[in-house]
């Protein structure tokens, strides 16, 4: 595995690459990697010549100091986990390379309703933060697809909203949730969490999973009340939302017989967790 640590030098080896007829495929992440990160590089190998991750905290997206402060950092655990599975090139960036200019002044993205609702409702800027460092990185890595998962299922949608605005010629592939063997996202916030409150977590899925199974029989009114009652009752903290929202635009749902989406956020000793889970 190659590491780059300036956009300069990464373009220069893309390019030729390119120029070879490569397809490049990309993960972007954060670090502290896991299970769910790996089986994006994996989609990335099957499905591209070139595997490209990045590892950024980027602090333009934490609406919240302390969150960015107490993010977990494991960066020998990454290269070790990267270098297994094939990975062709890490970009390690540092915050001056890619905000050579600071990130108080970034541009505006038009997301309308997808940064208003959820986590955009509870984490002002924080997609204004994620489509200013992936459009960057976008353009550097000169992307032919792109690998994210479904586990940030809105995120996912801002995405794919800022590559038809900007134009970007990537193809955008969404990634399904890997779990932990009780039903718990993977995420990088999980290292935080004590063993019992990874245990008590899953409540999370398994609200999701009622409201799966009883939706056709249940009104949506009951279903998140239920589900709201298992996540505290397990022990979570607070809930910031748990909603059911129609699958293509995140809006309320009218009808019962459209696409839609359950979605959780919720603390547990102090981290915020989010999963969601698609209704058929
Ligand atoms: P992060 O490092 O948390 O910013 O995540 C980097 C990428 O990994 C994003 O596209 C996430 O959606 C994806 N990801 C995080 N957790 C999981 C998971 N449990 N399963 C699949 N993909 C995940």
């Amino acid at each position: 595995m190659i590491i780059f640590k300036t956009g300069s030098d990464l373009q220069k080896w893309i390019h030729r690459k390119k120029e070879e007829g490569k397809c490049i495929g990309f993960v972007p992440t954060m670090g502290a990697l896991h299970d769910g990160h790996i089986s994006l590089i994996e989609e990335s190998k099957q499905n591209a010549d070139i595997t490209v991750c990045s590892i950024f905290v980027n602090p333009a997206q934490f609406n919240d100091p302390k969150d960015f402060e107490k993010y977990p950092i494991t960066i020998e655990n990454d290269l070790r986990l990267l270098e297994d599975s094939g990975t062709d090139i890490l970009f390690l960036p540092s915050v001056k390379e890619i905000y050579p200019d600071g990130y108080k002044n970034l541009p505006h993205y038009e997301l309308g309703n997808l940064e208003k609702v959820l986590e955009g409702y509870y984490r002002p800027g924080h997609f204004q933060g994620v489509c200013a460092v992936m459009h960057k990185l976008l353009s550097l890595v000169n992307t032919d697809k792109l690998f994210m998962g479904q586990k940030d299922y809105q995120q996912c949608m801002v995405i794919k909203k800022m590559i038809t605005l900007t134009g970007i010629k990537a193809e955008f592939v969404a990634c399904p949730t890997q779990r932990e063997p009780n039903g718990l996202a993977r995420s990088s916030r999980n290292m935080r969490l004590s063993p019992s409150a990874i245990e008590k977590a899953a409540a999370i899925f398994n609200a999701l999973t009622f409201i799966k199974n009883n939706i056709n029989h249940l009104s949506s009114e009951s279903c998140i009340h239920k589900a709201k009652e298992m996540i505290l009752s397990a022990g979570f903290d607070k809930i910031d939302y748990t909603d059911i929202c129609n699958a293509e635009t995140l809006e309320p749902v009218v009808y019962k017989d459209e696409p839609s989406v359950a979605l959780v956020a919720a603390f547990i000793e102090g981290v915020r967790l989010i999963d969601n889970m698609l209704l058929d």
